[in-house]
């Protein structure tokens, strides 16, 4: 889900979002269901959040807010007004000002064939021309969220089943998408050629399935994890069970790397590895290829802990809470200007001098993006008393901006993108500053190194290496010259 403004078609600096879906299907408990699902995947979207339930007789129920899942839904009533045995959810996490409830999720819309609704995680990246042929051609839209081309291209698709027009649209889309949708006959999932975003799928104790961004929303619920969905795949879920239909024929798997270092919640397990475990051994490998004289290896909460931890096993040198989070301050990215995140990272974190004074320390972060993290943290550890401060970062230098759905900002602004390593440990205060090798980073997924021929992963973040095309980027086209100026000259 992407920020669509017309105006800003031509624009590299647009918003990049992450969030968070849900689906279930065959509960009578299903929009309650789906609350639950979506406050286990609050990290992936703080914003806004979204309910859509289908109630017998083909009738849909909405309720979307601001804020937080449980602000919106902690309320018995509010759930009495979605009833239905099938509910599908979003949370909706943005960069930049205010969310206009129009783009909150899941988008709706009726049809010929009945009411259908979708909850996109992702990124599209021809979403801009997509967007201007379909205007062109009379789609009035909504929303500015690029999510809506998927309810358009279904509108205009001239097959007739619901699942024929889906895949209409998917095949006309480029980008990134793991999506729930639901209409009267059924509960869909589905993922990108190259599954980019996460989705799986679970069963419900009582019977029914569930559909999720994360296994940690399967938890919180009881539901029993069946499978990731597929890259490429599209499920099926209706009362006759599960079907599963794959457009696209063969397709090579290029999920998101960052989604191991930083997205995904700890407690998740994605391709059948817990993240808490890849991001110990992300850690390790840090500790095996930048190894310093230190007395006690520090986190970055709450992102960096589990590779620390990693760090400190293989280092063998002791691991402390160094620094404390305020846990009721958003994400620092959320804060738009950065006069306000560099006051953001003050409210958010604090050093516990008791564990810092006099020690040399290895602080442990997941990634540098503009920098104004480490710097903070660099001084306020200083100040705590610490007699050297050597940062380890458990991701490749950032270098380039995600077009697939993770929040980065523009290329320009990504501390690594301008500077080398050196220049960038002057820039954050640190004795010395190290990142996690590519190769190193592949070794603690387990494999050999990266295979620059089938990486199996979107790395682009750290490579440049854009895996689908970023059709949106390089359209420069225009309108046509004015008919009337013409005709006046
Ligand atoms: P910065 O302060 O700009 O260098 O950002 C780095 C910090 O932001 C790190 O502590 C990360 O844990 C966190 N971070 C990295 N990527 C993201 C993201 N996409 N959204 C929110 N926070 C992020």
């Amino acid at each position: 889900m992407d920020d669509l403004r017309l105006d800003r078609w031509a624009d590299d600096d647009h918003p990049h979002e992450e969030c968070g879906v849900v689906g279930v299907w065959g509960s009578a408990d299903a929009a309650a269901l789906t609350a639950l699902g979506l406050h286990a995947l609050q990290h992936r979207g703080q914003e806004a959040a979204g309910i859509v339930s289908l109630a017998a007789g083909g009738q849909f129920h909405a309720h979307k807010g601001r804020g937080l899942v449980g602000d919106n839904f902690g309320d018995a009533q509010v759930i009495a007004g979605l009833p239905g045995r099938a509910a599908l959810g979003h949370n909706r996490y943005a960069t930049t000002g205010e969310t206009a409830l129009r783009n909150v999720q899941p988008l709706y819309a009726d049809f010929e064939f009945g009411g259908f609704a979708v909850a996109h995680n992702g990124n599209l990246t021809n979403a801009h021309v997509l967007k201007r042929a379909l205007v062109r051609r009379g789609c009035l839209f909504q929303s500015t969220t690029d999510s809506e081309v998927f309810i358009h291209l279904i509108a205009i698709s001239l097959y007739t089943t619901v699942t024929d027009r889906l895949i209409d649209a998917l095949k006309q889309v480029q980008g990134a998408y793991s999506l729930v949708a639901l209409h009267n006959g059924a509960l869909i999932g589905a993922r990108d050629p190259m599954g980019v975003r996460p989705l799986v799928l679970g069963r419900l104790a009582q019977g029914g399935f569930v559909l999720a961004s994360e296994t940690c929303a399967l938890d919180i619920i009881g539901a029993e994890f069946v499978r990731d969905v597929e890259p490429g795949e599209i499920v099926l879920i209706d009362d006759a069970g599960l079907r599963s239909v794959r457009p696209f024929g063969k397709t090579s798997s290029r999920f998101c790397i960052f989604e191991y270092i930083y997205f995904a919640r700890p407690d998740s397990t994605v391709e059948g590895t817990p993240v808490y475990d890849t991001r110990k051994r992300i850690g390790a490998e840090l500790a095996r290829e930048s190894a310093v004289g230190a007395d006690v290896v520090v986190p970055v909460p709450d992102s960096g802990v589990p590779a620390a931890m990693g760090y400190a096993a293989e280092a063998g040198l002791p691991f402390e809470l160094g620094i404390i989070r305020n846990h009721y301050v958003g994400r620092t990215f959320i804060e738009p200007t950065d006069q306000i995140r560099n006051l953001g990272v003050k409210l958010k974190h604090s050093a516990n001098r008791a564990t810092l004074e006099g020690k040399r320390v290895i602080l442990v972060d997941d990634s540098i993006v503009r920098g104004t993290t480490s710097r903070k943290i660099v001084e306020m550890v200083r100040q705590a008393g610490a007699t050297e401060v050597h940062m380890r970062i458990s991701s490749p230098p950032t270098t380039h901006s995600c077009f697939y759905g993770i929040d980065t900002p523009e290329r320009g602004k990504l501390l690594a993108a301008k500077h080398d390593i050196e220049e960038m440990a002057r820039i954050i205060g640190a004795d010395s500053l190290a990142f996690i090798s590519l190769d190193g980073l592949y070794r603690a997924l387990g494999r050999a190194g990266r295979d620059p021929a089938s990486p199996g992963y979107c790395d682009a973040c750290f490579t440049g290496d854009y895996a689908i095309p970023l059709t949106d980027q390089q359209d420069n086209s225009e309108r046509p010259p004015s008919l009337l100026q013409a005709a006046n000259q």
